[in-house]
């Protein structure tokens, strides 16, 4: 075993609490890729995926992504190169993803709606060797894209497609599809376990992104010593098995997509079946293949109350809400009392999540969180700002830190400094509370501090958006924040202060983005011209009253909108 600490750019877990999470067995010594051989070996016959391309089995995708990882070694790809993944959620994005992990690559969970001011940074940050796109997108040749990327990139050498491929790109693409085709099983499976062997419990098994709290997004490097188990503990806590059948409709390779869909269904032998964003055919899906288990996003929230969301025909025993405060109508309408439990996640890529558990009493359930999914967790809520504790029922900045909480953003010291204390607890720039019901504890978010808008599950970084946004000549200063929207939960505002008095038209805004390679859910959807921002005591644009101040106005609009408009 050969442990990389990239140069110094991975801030390890302080070797005392490494070794009490080895001790509790929250930690496991075997890499990502044998856990899920092990299950394969368990439950070869079962079903894996269900998706609208079609399904597998375990025994297939254990074979198949060996096939493609020693496929992927072949190509001169090696142990630890990072790798750009932008694909939406169809079955071979699992193939790529196992077939990475057991090559010993490491994803980077970027998403096929990122552009190239995203990419662009993210790969140079991490010395991304391959790009992994998806062909065929009706909207976006993100092919052209890659190829566009990789010129001048200091360290890309491969693309890599899933999907419809033009005859002219053959050359210089590899098809996901066809990798590893001519190589034996065995010969595969031998592949990986040298990798698996050389792989240190320590070492990086994928990256994800952070919304972040300042500037560019920041990079969480999940280690295979806690990442599977983050997801088995999730599976756990929800009482699921071989028979259990997990949908999935938002981004899986978003760390909740792979620590409670893809990972967490295939820690236990369930099944994933794996659905898109579009809640019609999301529902007709986990009609047809029987799914028992589905996380309804904030993004979905409405479409869940819709009568179309026909509950009673599908076999649903378990529906997770999370992303944001569950509204009173949606739980009673998700939770029937009987046949279907409702409970609630918070959860983040950093590591702390928090569920209901199953036995909570109907208060918790509806308004809280519930508790962590680890005895090891540790949560703290702290007055912002600094290290004093509240106590329950006070509300502060929940801290936490545990075995599946990262120690350290990955190639980021300052900004690690400001983002744990003094003893390691990470700073969530949540707002929360504890609160005792019938003798146990339950979190319940109440806001947050960090300065970032919820679109729908996809964080905006009202910063990194505010310092694009002034390259513009027309923008003088600009201030963003949160509008909310009855589907997505919150849109982008931004107030914007003209530089010679002329207000700009929306689309010349987002046009500017576009140009700057900015990915289009993070373009405002409204402008608010204003001569200047109003300010706070210590001298801050008071965005509270931004805040407020379009809410209101929005409510204002709608009620003076025509009936049946
Ligand atoms: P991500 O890392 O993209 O999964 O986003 C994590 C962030 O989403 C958290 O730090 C919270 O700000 C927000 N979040 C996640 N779950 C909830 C929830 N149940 N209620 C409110 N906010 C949530």
């Amino acid at each position: 075993m050969t442990f990389s600490d990239w140069g110094g750019r991975l801030v390890p877990f302080p070797e005392e609490r490494a070794r009490r999470y080895r001790d509790s067995g929250a930690w496991s010594s075997d890499p990502t890729g044998r856990r899920l051989h092990q299950i394969a070996t368990r439950f070869p016959d079962r079903p894996a995926v269900i998706a609208a391309e079609g399904q597998m089995s375990f025994a297939e995708l254990d074979r198949r992504t060996d096939q493609i990882a020693a496929a992927l070694i072949r190509l001169g790809l090696r142990r630890l190169d990072p790798v750009i993944f932008q694909l939406t959620n169809r079955l071979e994005t699992v193939l790529a993803w196992y077939g990475c992990i057991k090559a010993g690559l490491v994803p980077v969970a970027t998403l096929a709606a990122h552009r190239m001011h995203e990419i662009g940074h993210v790969s140079r940050k991490v010395g991304a060797v391959a790009h992994l796109v998806e062909a065929g997108l009706p909207s976006f040749d993100l092919v052209e894209f890659a190829r566009e990327h990789a010129a001048g990139h200091p360290t890309m050498r491969h693309i890599i497609s899933v999907g419809d491929v033009a005859s002219n790109d053959r050359d210089e693409v590899t098809r996901l599809e066809d990798l590893g085709l001519d190589i034996d099983p065995h010969t595969a499976h031998a592949v990986v376990e040298q990798i698996a062997i050389q792989t240190d419990p320590s070492d990086v098994a994928a990256f994800q992104l952070s919304g972040g709290t300042t500037g560019v997004p920041k990079v969480i490097p999940r280690i295979h010593a806690e990442y599977w188990n983050n997801a088995l503990l999730y599976a756990d806590s929800l009482g699921w098995d071989e028979n259990s059948r997990v949908a999935h409709l938002i981004p899986i390779i978003h760390n909740a997509g792979i620590s409670c869909g893809l990972h967490a269904a295939h820690s236990v032998g369930a099944c994933l079946i794996l659905a898109t964003a579009d809640a019609s055919v999301a529902f007709d899906l986990m009609i047809r293949s029987g799914a028992t288990e589905v996380l309804i996003g904030h993004g979905h929230y409405q479409a869940v109350m819709t009568p179309e969301f026909d509950l009673a025909a599908v076999s649903l025993k378990r529906i997770i809400l999370s992303g944001a405060k569950v509204p009173h109508e949606l739980f009673e309408r998700v939770d029937d009392g009987a046949e279907r439990w409702a409970g609630q996640l918070f959860g983040m890529a950093e590591g702390l999540f928090t569920v209901t558990p199953l036995d909570a009493p109907a208060q918790a359930r509806l308004t809280t969180v519930g508790s962590p999914i680890s005895s090891d967790d540790e949560v703290r809520i702290l007055e912002p700002g600094s290290e004093t504790e509240l106590r329950d029922g006070e509300v502060g900045e929940l801290c936490c830190r545990g075995p599946y909480t990262i120690p350290g953003y990955f190639d980021a010291p300052d900004h690690n400094r400001d983002a744990f204390t003094s003893d390691g607890f990470y700073r969530t720039g949540d707002l929360g509370t504890i609160t005792e019901i019938e003798g146990a504890r339950y979190l319940s978010i109440e806001g947050r501090i960090k300065d970032l808008i919820n679109r729908g599950g996809e964080k905006i970084n009202a910063e990194e958006l505010e310092l694009l946004l002034l390259e513009h000549p027309g923008i003088a200063n600009v201030a963003v924040v949160a509008m909310p929207d009855p589907r997505l939960g919150e849109r982008t505002c931004a107030y914007v202060v003209a530089t010679r008095g002329d207000v700009l038209p929306l689309k010349d805004v987002q046009e500017h983005l576009a140009q700057l390679g900015v990915a289009k859910f993070k373009w405002p959807e409204r402008l608010e011209w204003v001569s200047s921002f109003p300010q706070t005591n210590v001298g801050k644009i008071d965005k509270k009253r931004l805040r407020a101040e379009i809410a209101a106005k929005l409510v204002d609009e709608s009620d003076s909108r025509p009936i049946g408009v």
